[in-house]
């Protein structure tokens, strides 16, 4: 009996994997090695004879080509971390056999409830198995949902030598939560042209966009004085930047705008009467989206200095990721094989943008064209965290076909 994805979920949700931004070390938790030790001992009992776990806390493996001719060398992406936002010690998974609709209570905490009303995914899950927590920790389907699918996948390959298809190679990170997933990826013993994470939502979506991204930071030098000799002279730098965050726009904030709206969102301010800092982000989906906006941020503080004559600003912006996008389309094939894929397990294809950064954009850009694919989990780092075992399934389905279809179409 080969283990399904479910049985690979279940056990994989168990290891506690969590991160943490505050460690230095690599990985953040040395516990993210107990999950990629049991994983690279399931891969080389699969077959996978390179498989191994690095020094940094990666896992490396390949399915070997079983076709003469050359096609593009492929890889599938993971990570084994889970969220700092929510516990992920002794995660008690529960299964909903045949949800039959309605909101989920969870049964450790009868104050976690999923409603249908927060969570209208579900009504396209009546019928099917539903995995949950108890409430009392996140379930970490992502991504051990996508490492499930990934392994599963895998196994369905090597097991069924009928299917033809290239080189495919696995990469199972850690940190992802934590923004480092892809510090130490080594590209050029990974050795692939083009690459998937499978580490989105509904099932049918890929996502081929994420947020361009710059920092802005504005630094007020004020006029400080002792404040009982102050009147007419004191310029008092906590409030100049009060005055500065007081005009930001409100209908381009994170909490007024989505889908592909940009935002301007103050992440920080320290401040005394001799010197205060701003520090913001600045998001959109394009290059002259975030001039736009660093330009409007600029002009609200050159708006509010003349009142503050003795004082002056640093205005500095920092580059942090761009938008995929502009790479994936210098490939299209990349999408339009997933595309494929996605129609051939079943689904239809809905595409997508992320309203943030991922492993892939930052893949992407060091040479690594990488779009994201659903893993079919739902409600990320919370205790409401739900996947179906289908949506696995069809995940799984959507992998083998990809490495079919790059094989067809070389
Ligand atoms: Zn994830």
């Amino acid at each position: 009996m080969t283990d399904t994805v479910t049985d690979r979920f279940l056990r994989y949700v168990v290891i506690d994997t969590q991160s943490d931004a505050k460690s230095a070390a690599q990985p953040s938790t040395e516990k993210q090695k107990n999950l990629g030790r049991l994983l690279v001992q399931e891969l080389l009992e699969i077959g996978l004879s390179d498989a191994h776990l690095d020094e940094h806390g990666y896992i490396y493996a390949t399915i070997p080509s079983n076709v003469d001719k050359p096609v593009p060398v492929i890889c599938f992406c993971s990570h084994m971390d889970t969220a700092p936002d929510f516990t992920g010690t002794n995660v008690k998974p529960q299964m909903i056999r045949t949800y039959a609709g309605g909101d989920i209570q969870l049964s450790g905490d009868p104050q976690q409830i999923i409603r249908v009303a927060d969570h209208p995914a579900l009504r396209d899950q009546i019928g099917n198995d539903i995995i949950t927590t108890d409430g009392t920790t996140l379930l970490g389907a992502d991504d051990k949902a996508g490492l499930a699918e990934i392994m599963t996948a895998a196994q369905f390959l090597i097991d069924n030598p009928d299917i033809k298809h290239g080189t495919i190679k696995i990469l199972f990170t850690v940190d992802e939560e934590i923004g480092r997933g892809v510090d130490k990826v080594d590209l050029k013993k990974l050795g692939a042209q083009f690459a998937y994470t499978m580490d989105g939502e509904t099932a049918g979506s890929i996502e081929d966009e994420t947020f361009s991204a710059d920092g802005v930071e504005i630094t007020i030098q004020g006029v400080a004085i002792h404040p009982g000799f102050a009147k007419g002279k004191m310029e008092n730098a906590i409030k100049i930047a009060g005055a500065i965050i007081d005009r930001l726009p409100k209908h381009v904030a994170p909490e007024t705008t989505e889908g592909r709206e940009g935002f301007i969102h103050p992440t920080g301010v320290t401040g005394s009467m001799d010197k205060a800092t701003i520090g913001l982000i600045v998001r959109d989906f394009n290059d002259e989206g975030l001039a736009t906006k660093e330009a409007m941020i600029e002009a609200i503080v050159k708006d509010v200095m003349p009142d503050y004559p003795g004082s002056s600003y640093t205005f500095e912006v920092k580059h942090q990721y761009r938008n995929m996008k502009a790479i994936l389309d210098r490939h299209p094939e990349i999408v339009d094989n997933a595309v494929e894929a996605i129609r051939r397990a079943g689904m239809e294809p809905v595409r997508g943008s992320i309203r943030g950064g991922t492993d892939g954009s930052r893949l992407s850009f060091m040479g690594l064209p990488c779009p994201n694919i659903f893993a079919g989990g739902h409600a990320f780092h919370s205790p409401l965290e739900w996947v179906s075992r289908q949506d696995m399934e069809k995940a799984v389905k959507t992998i083998v076909e990809l490495a079919k279809i790059w094989e067809e179409r070389s």
